[in-house]
């Protein structure tokens, strides 16, 4: 079996990654950065994300894991110290050639250009906002027109992403068992003239969203960390994407809801 290391840059996570590097080689797996079976993640939960960006293409092989070199991640879910245990605990199941594996859904999004289409993954979500004005913007569902919607963006988020930006916006946490995509509005203007629905809606794997901007807008689109400033957008298609999912290696289990508390709750008992 082969892996790569994608990490940080900071000090503790290149020495984590050195470290990691003599366990693993010892368990037998291989060092392989273009073609490996597993990539893991020493940082946060940013680092899983460009991880999940530079392998994008080659999801249907790799398998990702992640170690938090701060605080407790989403998707960096294994400690510093436990670093010995996930290489012999990955050194086994590649012995076995039994790796457990989590699927989880990814959004695709379709920008529609003058000059073609454009077709883009997100781990966690897509974002469109007004560059230099609020955003105008028409939002259609499954072809028909839901509403028009005047404020800062809209944040279109997997169920994994639903924990991050879409959840500061008030929308729901989602179980990544479910093929769905949530829509969230960020900071929509409601008055007696202008008015949208106001409610994060869920949106089932064959339904899609189409947001037609007003022509000539400036438009900041983000997928992930990454940012895009564009004018020439007709239209973006988004919808969960289909047969891709991202896989993430699992050598304990985690269970989503657990993870959830550990991360926004604590463990306080009565
Ligand atoms: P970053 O790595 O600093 O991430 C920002 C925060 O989001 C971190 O605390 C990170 O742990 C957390 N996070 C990321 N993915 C998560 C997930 N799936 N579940 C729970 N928490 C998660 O910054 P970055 O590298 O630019 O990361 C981009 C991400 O930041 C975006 O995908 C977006 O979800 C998030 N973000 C959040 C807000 C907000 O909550 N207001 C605003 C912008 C971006």
């Amino acid at each position: 079996m082969n892996y790569n290391v994608v990490n940080r840059g900071d000090e503790v996570s290149i020495q984590l990654m050195n470290t990691f590097h003599d366990l693993i080689q010892r368990q037998g797996l291989t060092l392989e950065e273009n073609n490996p079976d597993i990539v893991l993640s020493i940082g946060g939960d940013g680092t899983m994300l460009h991880a999940f960006h530079r392998y994008k293409e080659q999801l249907d092989h790799i398998a990702f894991v992640g170690i938090h070199t701060g605080r407790l991640g989403f998707f960096a879910d294994w400690k510093p110290d436990e670093v010995e245990l996930l290489a012999e605990l990955m050194g086994e199941s590649a012995r076995q050639n039994d790796l457990r594996i989590v699927k989880y859904p990814l959004v695709e999004i379709q920008i529609m250009t003058p000059h073609g289409i454009e077709t883009q993954l997100a781990l966690n979500e897509f974002t469109l906002k007004g560059a230099d004005a609020t955003l105008v913007a028409e939002l259609h569902i499954n072809d028909e027109l839901l509403e028009t919607f005047r404020g800062d963006g809209i944040c279109i988020s997997t169920p994994s992403g639903s924990t991050a930006y879409n959840k500061s916006l008030g929308g729901a946490i989602v179980h990544p068992s479910l093929d769905a995509i949530q829509i969230a509005e960020i900071a929509s203007i409601n008055n007696r003239v202008y008015r949208t629905l106001g409610s994060p809606i869920l949106l089932p794997k064959h339904h899609h969203c189409d947001i037609y901007p007003r022509a000539g807008q400036n438009i900041v689109l983000t997928l992930d960390h990454i940012c895009l400033q564009r004018s020439d957008i007709v239209s973006i298609r988004s919808m969960t994407a289909a047969g891709k999912k991202v896989k993430f290696a699992r050598f304990r289990p985690f269970p989503f809801w657990s993870r959830v508390r550990e991360a926004f709750i604590g463990y306080e008992r009565l």
